[in-house]
C-alpha cells in the first residue's frame, strides 16, 4: 500500500504534458507544442565548455551538500549586481532546480497546522509541495485589471493566527504579470506586522518586456530581506533546464534547515552542471537580451492572435513567457459527441483532434484558461494558432 501523501499527488501537469508531446512526436504525429515552459534556445556555448572542461579536470566527486564556494559567491555576485542585496555563503544554498529549492524551503518552514497564502492563478506545483509538508494551501483570487497582484487589503482578510507565509511568484507563471514596488511595500508590511514568510519565486526576473524592471521585495526593506527567501535558477535565464540547477538566498538559519534536509536526500546537486552554472553566472550575459527580443516578438504575435479569436480575451503578459487566455465563452459549447465543460476537456480536444499542446488553466487555479508557453518557434506558434483557430470554428 502506498502512503497517504503519496497517494494524494498527482504528476506535475506541465511535465505530463511536454511528456505526452513528446510521446506524439516520437509517433511521427506533427504536434504544435506549447506545453512545458522552457527556453527553445540551446545553452550558451561557453557554459557547455565549462562542464566539458568538469568533466575533463575529473570535477566528478561529490561536492558540499548545499553547493560549492565558488557557485555560491556567483550566486552572492548576482544578487549583489542585479538586486543591490548582500548575502553571505550561509545565506545561499545550491539545489537540483529551482523547483527543488522550493521543495526543501517548504520542507523546512511549514508544517501541519499551518496555512499559507498563494495568489491565483499559480504555479502548478505551489499547492502540492505545501500539501506535502501537511500544510495547507489558502488560495487568494487576483483581479486581471490589478495585473494579477495580490493586493496587501486582499491579503489582510486571509492572514489568521496559523498564517506561516505567503508565495509571490513575479514575473508569474503563468499569466506573466509582475509586481510594482508600491504593492510589494505593503505586502512586506504585512508579512512584518504579521510574521510571516515571505517565499519569492523570482526564477523569471530577467524576462521581462517594455518598461518594466524587476524588483526583488528583499531589496526594498531590512525586515523585508529577514524574512524573505529567493527562489531562483538558472533554467529559464540560460537556456538550462535539463542541467537542473537552482539556488536560494534568504536567513542563515532557513539556509541551513534547507542544507539539512538536502543533504539526506539528494546530495550536492551535480558537481558538472555547478561548474556551468558558474560559467552562466560570471560570464558574458549576451544570450538574455538575444532570448527577451525574440520572446517579446512572439509575444505581440501570440497575444494578438489570441485576442482576434471571438469570445477570447487575453492579458499581455509583462514577463516570463507564456500567454493565459481566457476560454471561458467557449465553455458549454458541443465538438462532435463532447460538450466542453472544462478547460481540461477543450484541451484533450485541442490535443487530440487538432494536435495542439496547450496546458488546462485549471491547473493554475482558473477554470476557463488555458496557458500556451511561446518559448517555441514562432512556426510552431503560427502553426498552433492557425489550429486553434480553427478548433473554434468548429465547436457549436
Ligand atoms: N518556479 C516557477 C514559477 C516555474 O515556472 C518553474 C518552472 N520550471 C520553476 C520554479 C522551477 O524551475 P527549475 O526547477 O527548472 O529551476
Ligand atoms: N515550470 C515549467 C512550466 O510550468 C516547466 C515544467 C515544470 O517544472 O512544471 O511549464
Amino acid at each position: 500500500m502506498l502512503s497517504k501523501r503519496a497517494e494524494a499527488l498527482k504528476p506535475s501537469p506541465t511535465l505530463a504534458i511536454n511528456a505526452k508531446e513528446k510521446a506524439l512526436k516520437a509517433q511521427g504525429l506533427d504536434i504544435a507544442g506549447f506545453g512545458a515552459g522552457e527556453p527553445d534556445f540551446d545553452t550558451p556555448e561557453h557554459i557547455k565548455q565549462a562542464a566539458i572542461k568538469a568533466i575533463n579536470d575529473n570535477f566528478t566527486r561529490y561536492t558540499p551538500a548545499a553547493g560549492i564556494d565558488p557557485l555560491k559567491d556567483a550566486v552572492i555576485e548576482k544578487f549583489k549586481r542585479d538586486n543591490g542585496l548582500t548575502y553571505k555563503r550561509d545565506e545561499i544554498i545550491i539545489s537540483c532546480g529551482g523547483k527543488h529549492a522550493l521543495f526543501n524551503l517548504f520542507e523546512a518552514i511549514f508544517q501541519e497546522g499551518d496555512e499559507v497564502l498563494i495568489p491565483v492563478p499559480f504555479w502548478v506545483s505551489y499547492p502540492p509541495m505545501v500539501e506535502l509538508t501537511g500544510a495547507k494551501p489558502v488560495l487568494v483570487e487576483t483581479e486581471e485589471k490589478e495585473d494579477y497582484q495580490v493586493t496587501g487589503s486582499l491579503l489582510k482578510k486571509y492572514i489568521n493566527s496559523k498564517t506561516k507565509g505567503i508565495i509571490l511568484n513575479y514575473p508569474s507563471n503563468p499569466a506573466g504579470s509582475v509586481y510594482y514596488r508600491e504593492n510589494l511595500e505593503k505586502i512586506g508590511r504585512l508579512a512584518v506586522e504579521n510574521n510571516l514568510y515571505i517565499i519569492s519565486d523570482e526564477i523569471y526576473e530577467k524576462l521581462t518586456y517594455d518598461d518594466y524592471r524587476h524588483i526583488s521585495i528583499a531589496s526594498l526593506d531590512k525586515s523585508f530581506k529577514d524574512r524573505t527567501i529567493i527562489c531562483h535558477g538558472v533554467s529559464k535565464t540560460y537556456a538550462m533546464t535539463g542541467w537542473r540547477i537552482g539556488y536560494a538566498a534568504g536567513p542563515a538559519h532557513v539556509i541551513k534547515a534547507m542544507s539539512n534536509i538536502q543533504s539526506q536526500s539528494t546530495s550536492n546537486p551535480t558537481s558538472i552542471s555547478q561548474m556551468a552554472a558558474i560559467a552562466a553566472l560570471n560570464g558574458p550575459q549576451d544570450i538574455i537580451p538575444i532570448m527577451v527580443n525574440e520572446f517579446k516578438k512572439r509575444r505581440d504575435f501570440i497575444i494578438s492572435e489570441l485576442r482576434s479569436i471571438e469570445g477570447v480575451t487575453c492579458y499581455k503578459p509583462k514577463g516570463a513567457f507564456y500567454a493565459f487566455p481566457n476560454f471561458n465563452a467557449i465553455l458549454g459549447k458541443r465538438y462532435k459527441d463532447k460538450t466542453i465543460e472544462s478547460s481540461a476537456t477543450l484541451t484533450e480536444i485541442l490535443l487530440e483532434d487538432f494536435h495542439t499542446a496547450v496546458v488546462p488553466g485549471a491547473e493554475f487555479g482558473k477554470e476557463g484558461y488555458i496557458r500556451l508557453s511561446f518559448a517555441t518557434s514562432m512556426d510552431v506558434i503560427k502553426k498552433g494558432l492557425e489550429r486553434i483557430k480553427k478548433a473554434v470554428r468548429e465547436f457549436r
